[in-house]
């Protein structure tokens, strides 16, 4: 018995399936307890960057896994899933405007796609955009972002075309422990699936799995709020013209969501909606996204809400993922992460690699027993994404 099951068919479970797939097809079961890529996934911002990524070494594990996406994008015949289509950001405040070109320096001495650019450019690169005159800019050509639910589904399919097989809307209530290894899981109707190894992808929901094997992950605890975990993102519909990437201003970060769509997230907004309470607080900050979106883009004016999702980031406490075995309890391997929307295809690989037998030694930085680096949160958040 050789099976490797993966629970979670988030875009890291998904990727990583998909990865173990195309060597060991036949063995890889995938479980949701949902469907593929409904869960964090699915609502994200999902801008692929290594942007503001430190230290060094996890900047370029960023940008492998923007590598990993491109060539994943040529294997599906650029899918619309996949949008290489550069970010274009502002700053106005004058600590901010510094911050922006001490980091355009930094990431174009580490080879990094990234200039600043006049105003004019700007308005030539997003002429349906707002642009202020005293704007301080910069563009990263070679960002760009993902539809987090289709791509999952997408590489979902390919791993069930590789002989993966997968099993959906039913929980793993349990992992299975005998004589101190994991040697499979329970489902919520009873069955017990054995496995030889069994994968940890369930996103922000991995500690309430994992608690009853003594093992205290360190994710920030989603149920509390203030906790900066929960955030809300608003799709609105449908605008023409629109921007053609990824923009982030001081109020508002926006991308096209296909179909005439626009994706709106703003990080104040993100901190009002971890600490509000009732559906009436998230109303309004779904409406005050949309009037940021229509200051900002002049087509949304006659827009509409489409869609408003409260989701919950899987956030390490010190940032940085969480990957790898855990000592003393063999047959368990975890794979849980922030920006997993940009690192997912890089993770998977590596992983994969692991799971097979050979150590990762990038993944050596990130067990998920690893003391803690004793980074503050925001700090850790601001390296992030
Ligand atoms: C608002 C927001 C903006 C973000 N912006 C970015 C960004 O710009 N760039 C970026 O790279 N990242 C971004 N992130 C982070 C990124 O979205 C997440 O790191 C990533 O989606 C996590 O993927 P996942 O597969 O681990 O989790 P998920 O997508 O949540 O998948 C986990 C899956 O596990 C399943 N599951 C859970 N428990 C069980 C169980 N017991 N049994 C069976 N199935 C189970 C769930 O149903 C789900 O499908 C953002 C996150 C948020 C919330």
């Amino acid at each position: 018995m050789t099976r490797i099951v993966i629970v979670g068919a988030g875009i890291v479970g998904a990727a990583l399936a998909d990865r173990l797939a195309a060597r060991r097809g036949g063995d890889v079961v995938l479980i949701d307890r949902s469907s593929p890529g409904l869960g964090t996934s699915r609502a994200s911002f999902a801008w692929l960057n290594a942007n503001k990524k430190l230290p060094r070494a996890y900047f370029d594990f960023s940008v492998e896994a923007m590598r990993e996406w491109g060539h994943l994008g040529g294997e599906f015949g650029q899918p619309s899933w996949y949008q290489a289509a550069g970010n274009l950001a502002w700053a106005r405040s004058p600590r901010a405007r510094d911050e922006l070109v001490e980091r355009v320096d930094r990431l174009r001495g580490w080879g990094y796609g990234a200039e600043v650019i006049t105003v004019s450019r700007a308005r030539e690169l997003e002429p349906n955009v707002t642009i202020p005159s005293d704007a301080q800019i910069a563009f990263f050509p070679d960002e760009g972002y993902i539809h987090g639910g289709q791509a999952a589904q997408a590489l979902v399919q390919r791993a069930l075309s590789l002989g993966a097989t997968l099993i959906t809307d039913v929980e793993v209530s349990d992992l299975v422990v005998n004589h101190n290894r994991v040697t499979g899981v329970r489902l919520a109707d009873g069955e017990r699936i054995a496995a030889e190894t069994v994968v940890c992808c369930a996103g922000w929901r991995s500690p309430e799995l994992l608690a009853p094997l003594g093992i205290d992950l360190a994710l920030v605890p989603a149920s509390t709020p203030g906790s900066g975990t929960r955030a809300l993102t608003v799709t609105i519909g449908r605008i023409v013209p629109q921007p053609d990437r990824v923009v982030h201003t001081p109020e508002l970060d926006v991308r096209p969501n296909g179909e005439g769509q626009l994706l709106l997230e703003a990080g104040d907004i993100d901190s009002r909606v971890d600490i509000a309470g009732g559906d009436d607080d998230l109303d309004e900050c779904a409406q005050e996204l949309f009037t940021r979106a229509r200051r900002l883009v002049p087509a949304a004016v006659s827009a509409r809400i489409v869609e408003a999702s409260l989701c919950v980031r899987p956030l390490p406490i010190d940032g940085h993922p969480l990957v790898g075995p855990v000592s003393g309890l063999p047959g368990l391997y975890i794979a849980v992460t922030h920006s997993g929307i940009t690192l997912a295809p890089a993770l998977a690989r590596h992983a994969s690699l692991e799971l097979l037998g050979a150590e990762s030694p990038i993944l050596r930085h990130y067990r998920p027993d690893r003391a803690s680096t004793g980074v503050p949160l925001e700090q850790a958040e601001e390296g992030s994404l």
